[in-house]
């Protein structure tokens, strides 16, 4: 790694898993995505010294959005004399940290030498523009409503889809079927209805972590003879998540265990309390294999319209989604999108993410020809030159040219926009982000090792704010950190904190990509004031902790002189001798503190590596078991923080 990448006190990064402070305090981004800049000697080894160069030029352009992390590469200072400069200021910043008006201007006269910010030169803002018109009420009309069906696995939603969709299409139609859609409008009577098709909650999550909220109303699945499961609940969490409503579907009621009353009850203990008992969720019983109460779910549906307000302007040109894209021999890129908003028609320029074209064909789902596409229709179009991403926008323009130019300068900044990663919530750079009023509410995914304890967390954590900011847990649960609990937080820029559980390794993995941060804790008086203090903008200084890796135990030895000698193997990372350690049954740490001795066949040594064998015993404690996962973890002084703790306190 060059020098003066690492300012913010960890040490370089490596493949092992990240730990308490997680990925979001260290070197956000994706590890090993990009190739380091090569510089030249000169500049290197001006980087090695922390002060401010005396021969800069008179000024610097940089182009929009730009970091300090940029700043530092386009002149040759090491990040932290730069930091170094702005904390004189009592400014808080991080390498990542945008060059915002303020840092420009201390550092501009800090560093005598002018920064000047360039705007981007894409046409792309002018396309959201699009989105912020503001269409004259009489140009609007009711669209009809977009629900994705999500649920238990079994519960059957396929199911139900095959049913609504064999319910609603004429003979006629059903032979031009050949594959399964994404989405589909069903038009039957008043009732009208799009249906999105997202395989799982994966997708429903990754297109809103992207920003592209496609769906109007989840319908909860679930079955009649089982209840609410896991994933029932994390649908629910979704949602909510999402701020979509909910309406249920209490799918098999053919069946002969079925008990609709059951299950009703089950969902009133999950918030979800049903209109007949004086709640808010409606609840509609039907089977996807009789098709009884089908027409019921579709016509409240389309009622949702009106109770959503959810309007449209047919007049204008066509703003869409992607939900789907396919490279197809003979019709070339095939785009599977959802307009939202506009009439998109055949000939109409478009562009879609890095892609642009005019519309050379236009079929409605069902693969007829269609001459229009009006509001909540899915649409599969061909004639883009590229293969958009599901989640990215459509826009018709009425200039084929500007289409094109927007597009081509979309793909040359697509090299830059990667590294302006989103930025992601951490609790020390909370203030910070509320400070450019990003934020109103820090979400929290909070999991926990026993049901009390999270009982308390959840209270004193939801009960948390300021004038400014909120703490909303948006999912709390007992056992360990997992890829849906990173997902979640992904998709809501929320903080994941685990209370005496950790992360599993695909867990941290996610998070280690997504950029979330994980925050693990074995004291309830930590969390709450570390929270407390970042809401305050004044986190303290805390010691991060990184999981440098794991092994695991597979035989215990006992030994009348030393006690139980575990037999292990190294699972990820180097398991270091002098480390601290944690030892986690379940996901769940059951014990902090040193090793003994950690010997490999009979020799002591100081460290072992992810794939060897090794036997280690525990300083004063003695109840391990095999499955057992030792962590060896690092200590890592963030100094940045110290530095930050005493220009506040002076
Ligand atoms: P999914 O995983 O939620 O998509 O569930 P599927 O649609 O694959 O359904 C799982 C199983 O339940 C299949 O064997 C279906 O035939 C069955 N199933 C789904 N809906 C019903 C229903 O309303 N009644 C009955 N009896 N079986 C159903």
């Amino acid at each position: 790694m060059f020098p003066g990448t690492d300012t913010t006190g960890g040490p370089p990064r490596r493949s092992g898993p990240p730990g308490r402070g997680g990925p979001g305090g260290k070197g956000r981004g994706r590890p090993g995505s990009r190739p380091r800049r090569q510089e030249s000697d000169f500049t290197r080894r001006r980087m090695q010294q922390d002060v401010i160069p005396d021969d800069l030029p008179e000024s610097v352009t940089l182009e929009q959005p730009a970091s300090i992390k940029d700043l530092s590469l386009a002149l040759g200072i090491k990040q932290t004399a730069l930091l170094k400069k702005l904390m004189n200021h009592g400014k808080l910043a991080n390498v990542n940290s945008p060059l915002t008006e303020e840092i420009t201007d201390i550092l501009s006269v800090e560093i005598n030498c002018e920064i000047i910010l360039e705007e981007p030169k894409v046409l792309g803002s002018s396309l959201e523009e699009l989105d912020k018109l503001v269409d004259s009420e009489e140009d609007l009309t009711l669209r009809a409503p977009v629900v994705t069906l999500m649920g238990h696995v079994d519960h059957g939603k396929t199911t139900l889809l095959d049913k609504i969709r064999e319910s609603s299409i004429t003979k006629s139609e059903s032979g031009g079927i050949t594959q399964h859609m994404s989405a589909y409008r069903v038009d039957k009577g008043d009732a009208h209805v799009v249906f999105v098709d997202t395989p799982g909650h994966r997708a429903f999550t990754s297109m809103r972590a992207r920003g592209a909220n496609v769906t109007d109303v989840v319908v909860l699945v679930v079955a009649a003879d089982d209840g609410p499961m896991p994933q029932t609940e994390e649908a629910i969490e979704h949602a909510r998540a999402a701020n979509v409503p909910i309406v249920v579907a209490i799918n098999k009621i053919d069946r002969a265990g079925a008990n609709p009353d059951k299950v009703k009850a089950r969902l009133a203990e999950l918030d979800l309390a049903p209109v007949e008992w004086g709640g808010t969720t409606e609840m509609l019983e039907v089977s996807g294999i009789t098709g009884e109460g089908i027409d019921e779910l579709l016509e409240h549906l389309s009622l949702e319209s009106e109770i959503l307000e959810l309007k449209a302007n047919p007049k204008k040109n066509a703003i869409g989604t992607v939900l789907d894209a396919r490279a197809s021999t003979g019709q070339g890129n095939v785009i599977t999108a959802l307009i939202q908003d506009g009439t998109l028609r055949p000939g109409d320029a478009v562009v879609c993410g890095p892609a642009y074209g005019k519309i050379r064909t236009l079929r409605s789902t069902s693969g007829e020809n269609v001459t229009s596409a009006p509001p909540s229709t899915p649409v599969e179009i061909t004639g883009l030159n590229d293969l958009p991403e599901a989640g990215d926008r459509l826009y018709a323009l009425d200039d084929a040219a500007k289409a094109k130019q927007i597009a081509e300068e979309r793909q040359q900044a697509k090299a830059k926009s990667d590294r302006a990663e989103r930025q992601k919530v951490t609790l020390e750079g909370l203030f910070e982000t509320i400070d450019q009023a990003k934020v109103k509410e820090i979400n929290i995914v909070l999991k926990t090792d026993v049901k009390g304890t999270l009982d308390v967390l959840k209270t004193e954590l939801s009960n948390m704010k300021t004038e400014e900011v909120a703490v909303r847990v948006i999912r709390a649960g007992v056992g360990e950190i997992s890829e849906s609990d990173i997902l979640l937080a992904d998709a809501s820029s929320a903080i994941v904190i685990g209370f005496h559980v950790t992360a599993s390794d695909r867990a941290r993995n996610e998070a280690e990509i997504k950029g979330v941060e994980i925050r693990t804790y074995l004291v309830i008086y930590e969390v709450l004031d570390e929270t407390r203090r970042a809401l305050e903008g004044m986190l303290a200084p805390s010691v991060a902790e990184e999981v440098q890796g794991s092994i695991e135990i597979l035989k215990l030895f006992r030994s009348s002189k030393l006690g139980n000698i575990a037999g292990c193997i190294g699972r990820t990372g180097v398991l270091t001798r002098n480390d601290k350690i944690r030892l986690v049954r379940d996901g769940v740490v059951v014990h902090e503190g040193k090793l003994d001795s950690l010997k490999r066949v009979k020799d002591d040594v100081k460290e072992v590596r992810e794939g060897f064998e090794c036997g280690v015993v525990i300083q004063g404690y003695n109840d391990v078991k095999p499955g057992d996962i030792i962590e060896s973890i690092k200590i890592i002084e963030t100094s940045r923080k110290f530095d930050v703790s005493e220009s506040l306190s002076e």
